[in-house]
């Protein structure tokens, strides 16, 4: 984003450095290869990081202006459920979108960046020799999903520039399961709409039951704010507990409006018989309300293999929000993820990545403007 918006006001002294032998690979195997670009409405509230500098990157570029960019260069995505924005045919769509004007020789591919030292430029140190540049910007990600390119050498590279960072941790990814709910394992591929509560947060959405736990768009965006410790599980979010069970001589079961064998699992894992609602005593009404607050403690996640993004990053407090500038360096710059600010599942991690490129594109242009006049 940031190359293309120079290249198109005729900055042409830049070049990519991509170790991957082509660009933009998280891109392609984003939103299940349709690229989920960004969502209706987006502020500091669906993502973790600080908030005053979150506000301000976020309101410099909106995601109406970033579909804008997007539709002025033939591509449309289309709106979904939760607000979310993918593409028509396949995230290629935004991939071609970005490259338009910028030329071949610009991007340096399959080449690895080792590390960095500043002398009165920047030394580039790759796999394939140096580079020195005047102005360095590190756009390097985290390493979620390393089968795709993810490296922490952002991480690296801040602090061989003397920057202060988060070590990174694998979010927006599945829950492992302890003992006590195993029997989430057996209903793999099964899925229900829920609310997740963690910490002072709640997520709607879809939980998949999968062989290893669970899974889905609710549990991975609550995984981005748990740490350790209890989540509590409402698995009737639409309806209060007496809603739900209104018709006094159905059985329990059948009015949970669950999978079948989900409410039966269920039912038994919170040690409750199935019978008619107006045969429930009151220590079985107890029973029922867990279905609303269901208790659990993950075991773990599923790792960074399966992690769509990861919490941590280069401190945001030793970045200007004004222009992604280091407040240690001159015409040194930090943007996306690489930086201690990650968003829920939704689009959201696309928008900041692009609202931060902006954001460093007209603090570059100015500056640049400034150094040929
Ligand atoms: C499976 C998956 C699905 C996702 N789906 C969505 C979605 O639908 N919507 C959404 O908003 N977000 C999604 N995300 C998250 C999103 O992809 C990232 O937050 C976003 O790509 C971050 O952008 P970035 O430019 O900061 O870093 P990246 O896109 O990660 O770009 C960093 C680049 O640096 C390269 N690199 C790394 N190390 C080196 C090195 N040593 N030398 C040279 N190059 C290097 C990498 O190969 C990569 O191309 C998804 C992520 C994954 C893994």
């Amino acid at each position: 984003m940031l190359a293309t918006q120079l290249y198109a006001k005729g900055f042409d002294d830049i070049v990519i450095i991509e170790h991957n032998p082509r660009i933009a690979m998280k891109i392609k195997v984003s939103g299940g290869g349709k690229c989920n670009v960004t969502n209706e409405k987006v502020d500091e509230d669906n993502y973790l990081g600080e908030d005053g500098f979150l506000k301000k990157v976020l309101s410099s570029y909106t995601p109406k202006e970033l579909l804008n960019f997007l539709n002025a260069r033939n591509v449309h995505p289309s709106i979904r459920s939760l607000g979310q924005y993918f593409c028509k045919k396949s995230a290629d769509e935004v991939i071609n979108a970005l490259q338009i004007g910028i030329p071949k020789k610009a991007f340096l591919l399959s080449r690895k960046v080792l590390s960095v030292e500043k002398k009165d430029d920047y030394i580039i140190h790759t796999d394939k020799g140096d580079i020195q540049a005047e102005h360095l910007v590190i756009a390097t990600g985290s390493n979620a999903y390393p089968q795709v390119g993810g490296s922490n050498i952002g991480l690296s590279l801040a602090k061989d520039l003397g920057h202060n960072s988060q070590a990174f941790n694998p979010v927006l990814v599945g829950w492992t399961v302890q003992k006590d709910q195993f029997w989430m394992k057996e209903l793999s591929g099964i899925s229900t709409y829920v609310s997740i509560d963690v910490g002072h947060k709640k997520l709607f959405g879809e939980l998949l039951f999968a062989h290893k736990g669970i899974s889905g768009p609710a549990v991975l965006s609550a995984s981005l704010y748990w740490k350790k410790g209890l989540v509590s599980i409402d698995f009737l979010p639409k309806l209060s507990l007496k809603e739900a069970f209104s018709q006094k001589k159905k059985q329990v079961s059948t009015q949970m409006q669950l999978p079948k064998r989900l409410s039966k699992l269920l039912l038994d894992s919170i040690e409750l018989k199935d019978k008619s609602v107006q045969d429930l005593n009151s220590q079985d009404w107890e029973k029922l309300a867990l279905l609303k607050a269901y208790p659990m403690s993950p075991a773990g996640n599923f790792g960074l293999k399966k992690a769509e993004a990861c919490r941590g990053g280069v401190n945001t407090q030793e970045v200007d929000f004004n222009s992604m500038q280091s407040k240690l360096h001159d015409k040194l710059y930090f943007l996306g993820e690489v930086l201690d600010v990650t968003g829920e599942l939704g689009g959201y991690n696309f928008q900041w990545a692009f609202a931060s490129a902006i954001v460093c594109t007209r603090a570059l242009e100015n500056s640049l403007v400034k150094q040929n006049t």
